[in-house]
């Protein structure tokens, strides 16, 4: 119950949307450290003795006030329109100025600004360019020592001069050491997204490679033999029909023998896409092997998956295919088609394609055979 409870609370400080979340998150860290931060401060000025109520709480105002406002133009959605919408530059400049001013009030101890001022660069290491997190700690380094310098001249007492040379140059070694790195982080980070992206891309030619013929471009038949399976427990699951076609061309060898295998991987090349342009969308075809092609017809019963074939076979009947050198080749293709019996397997429904196609052969080729 308390953790439904916990959790229904996340979600209305953080929203549901994942990129959202990782951006709030990283607000509300920095909103409880600010909060943590303003706690010592008031703490440091008490110790310090040194009352100035007014100032410490403008200030207190100016802190805790710019995270509420980065939280709700994060959480609005309104920083989306930016290219960064986590708005992580600002904040840090924010936080700068925020840790500069507490250090004018923090007295004797404002030595407890620097490692504040540290971890607030932190913050940029998870998404800064280079460039920004150099340009970030130059302006820190001009935030502290304007603060350094007038102080200094304002009340030489608790700011001695001397002091805040000391202050000053400690922070002007330390703060570009936080820069460079955060700079190396940034690119380890655009190494790993390089690297993450060259995977990718491996990843999705290892697919091709595995799932496509590589002459005719087609689906193979690994990929025809999964295709199938999922058809047929489809079909099973909603009880509709779906029809296969082997179709093999005619008296392939002769081309071959005719023109050479170059002119007869032509010619199986524009069958291809030939079959493939006067088939529906949702049919596949795929190269079973050699010359020989299967043809998926999901959720379609005989009649109409008839004249999808006859339109193939006419199609390809057609074709007149340039093979080089002017010499001009037409094939003609045989096709056994059936439907896949409830009952039977996939196993069984191809042997009876094979038998139709064998029929169709010996009936004279160039036809289309369907029980
Ligand atoms: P049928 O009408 O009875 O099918 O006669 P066919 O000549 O087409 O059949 P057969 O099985 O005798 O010959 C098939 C030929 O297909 C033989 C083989 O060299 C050729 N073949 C198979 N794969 C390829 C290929 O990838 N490229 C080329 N160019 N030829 C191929
Ligand atoms: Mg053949
Ligand atoms: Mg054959």
């Amino acid at each position: 119950m308390a953790i439904r409870h916990l959790r229904r609370l996340g979600d209305l400080w953080l929203g549901t949307e994942f990129a959202q979340r990782l951006r709030l998150r990283q607000t509300s860290l920095a909103m409880v450290l600010m909060a943590i931060s303003v706690a010592m401060l008031h703490y440091a000025v008490r110790i310090g003795g040194d009352e100035r109520g007014l100032a410490l709480w403008a200030w207190t105002a100016y802190a805790l006030g710019g995270m509420a406002v980065a939280y709700a133009a994060i959480r609005s959605g309104w920083s989306l329109r930016f290219t960064d919408p986590s708005l992580t530059s600002v904040q840090i400049a924010f936080a700068i100025t925020a840790a500069a001013l507490g250090y004018a009030q923090a007295g004797p101890l404002r030595g407890v600004c620097f490692p504040v001022l540290t971890l607030i660069l932190m913050f940029g290491m998870f998404q800064l360019r280079a460039r920004s997190a150099f340009g970030l700690s130059l302006f820190a380094l001009a935030n502290f020592g304007g603060v350094m310098g007038v102080m200094a001249l304002l009340r030489p007492a608790a700011y001695p001069p001397a002091v805040e040379i000391g202050h000053f140059v400690m922070l002007a070694c330390m703060l570009p050491a936080v820069a460079v790195l955060t700079a190396r982080l940034s690119r380890i980070r655009r190494r790993l997204a390089d690297q993450r992206e060259e995977l990718a891309r491996a990843l999705a030619q290892l697919h091709a490679v595995a799932t496509r013929d590589e002459l005719t471009g087609l689906s193979n038949r690994r990929e025809m033999q999964a295709l199938m399976d999922q058809e047929l427990q489809r079909s099973l699951r909603h009880g509709y029909q779906f029809c296969i076609a082997i179709a093999d061309l005619d008296h392939f060898k002769r081309v071959n023998d005719a023109h050479g295998h170059a002119a007869g991987d032509i010619v199986l090349r524009s069958f291809a896409q030939a079959g493939q342009g006067a088939l529906r969308a949702t049919d596949v075809i795929a190269r079973w092997g050699g010359e020989e092609f299967l043809v998926l017809l999901p959720d379609t019963a005989m009649p109409l998956a008839l004249g999808g074939m006859e339109r193939l076979r006419q199609r390809v009947e057609a074709l007149k295919i340039d093979v080089g050198d002017g010499v001009e080749v037409s094939v003609t293709v045989s096709i056994g088609l059936t439907g896949h019996r409830l009952g039977d397997t996939l196993a069984q429904t191809l042997a009876r394609a094979d038998r139709l196609l064998y029929e169709a052969k010996a009936a004279g080729r160039n036809q289309t055979l369907s029980d």
